[in-house]
């Protein structure tokens, strides 16, 4: 019999481990209490297990007017205002011009999936880390195209060899290279590339240019909990020396930087040389917009350029994310002290949200999983590992636990 679903769309199911090891961990908190570590949460909770919602950001939203929440943006590109608020959030450290196009879409996920829909035909490759987030392989899938991994690390680096010979037969085979690179505070393993690494990303997709387009995703959703605050966003610079063929799309999302993962704003920050080129990806992205989500949510927009304008409201906001960038140092040197005196393996962490413990095999990694899960601890399965977000357990939780982990290995 013939489907309701057309071909592309039947049979697809979305399975969410996150969502799943979190309702398991919910379960067993309300039969077994505090006992239970719950460390699959994205999202940061504090020390007294609490989900944290920003103060500053959100008393601020209180006082935007009911109608500017209610009304449709006033552009389908976004709000004037958010877009220069984003320019600005993110490239005021930079003494340059920056020749960037900033358009809004719901969440990083919309920057991420808008992209892949309008850079890459259904059959061609997609590159992405050996270790990311689940949601790049369904975003490619929805669009019927394929992904190729370049392996993350070599000797506790950032591999960049790896990097070079995936993108090199990819430009080979297709005559365009597309490849993300989540950093800073990779999700899920805490790494975050050195400006070296950098340069010599930028070094190799200027060169490999010659043989075609070349594109890269940078997702940067964790990008205001990195330990040097607005002064990593200097980095961003970099972007101003890219070839003539050579493209950076910027996904930026207001999800984790002002605590606002349900009001779904995020922007599409794309730079590149060529004028031309740089309003085709407009247009095209603008187009996706209108097709697909019509426009980002008003009182989400109006939010954020509150919070980067008023003087009042940005020095709460920086105090407050200040502390939970602290919390989260505190939680991670805890973790990572044990996990060394445990000699429990980690990918290498610098900061942010999550810590990757290192199983390879997928059996163990499964086997590994369940024994945690029969001693009350909750992690979510990754590629290549066990991820714990230092983001949602308080340290108390902390305490002992690369231990109890090593103990299930
Ligand atoms: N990229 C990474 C690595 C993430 O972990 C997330 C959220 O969890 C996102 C992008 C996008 O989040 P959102 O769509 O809520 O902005």
């Amino acid at each position: 019999m013939k489907s309701f679903l057309n071909t592309s769309s039947d049979g697809k199911v979305m399975i969410d481990r996150v969502f799943k090891a979190a309702v398991a961990a919910k379960e067993d908190e309300i039969k077994s209490g505090d006992i239970v570590v719950n460390a699959t949460l994205g999202t940061l909770f504090d020390e007294e297990q609490n989900f944290v919602a920003f103060k500053s950001v959100w008393n601020a939203f209180k006082d935007i007017e009911d109608t500017q929440k209610a009304k449709y943006a006033s552009s389908i590109q976004g709000n004037v205002e958010y877009r220069e608020s984003i320019y600005r959030w993110l490239f005021s450290s930079i003494d340059e011009k920056m020749k960037a196009e900033v358009i809004a879409t719901p969440g990083g996920a919309g920057a991420i999936s808008s992209t892949l829909k309008n850079m890459l035909d259904p059959g061609e490759i997609a590159i992405k880390p050996s270790l990311g987030w689940g949601p790049y392989k369904t975003m490619a899938a929805e669009f019927g195209i394929k992904l190729l991994d370049y392996n993350m690390f070599k000797d506790d680096v950032f591999d960049i060899q790896s990097f070079i010979d995936v993108t090199t037969k990819v430009m080979q085979e297709q005559g365009k290279v597309l490849v993300i690179i989540n950093d800073p505070c990779h999700n899920p393993t805490g790494y975050t590339l050195t400006s070296d690494e950098w340069d010599q990303v930028i070094k190799h997709a200027n060169t490999l240019s010659e043989n075609g387009p070349f594109i890269i995703i940078n997702d940067i959703a964790y990008i205001d909990f990195n330990m040097q605050g607005n002064d990593w966003k200097k980095h961003f610079k970099k972007f101003n020396h890219l070839a003539e063929n050579v493209m950076a799309i910027i996904a930026f999302s207001t999800s984790k930087t002002l605590t606002a993962y349900g009001a779904r704003a995020g922007a599409q920050v794309v730079i590149t040389k060529n004028e031309d080129r740089l309003n085709d990806f407009k247009n095209a992205a603008i187009y996706s917009a209108r097709s697909i989500w019509s426009t980002v949510s008003n009182g989400a927009m109006s939010l954020f350029a509150k919070v980067e304008s008023d003087e009042n409201v940005y020095k709460e906001y920086i105090k407050e994310k200040q502390y939970y960038v602290n919390l989260l140092k505190e939680r991670s040197d805890i973790f990572l002290k044990e996990a060394k005196e445990n000699s429990l393996e980690i990918y290498p962490y610098k900061e942010g949200f999550f810590i990757t413990i290192k199983v390879e095999d997928n059996n163990y990694k499964e086997t590994v999983y369940n024994r945690l899960m029969e001693n009350h601890i909750y992690t979510v399965m990754v590629d290549g590992g066990l991820r714990v977000a230092l983001c949602s357990v308080p340290k108390r939780k902390l305490l002992g636990l690369a231990k109890k982990i090593k103990d299930c290995m």
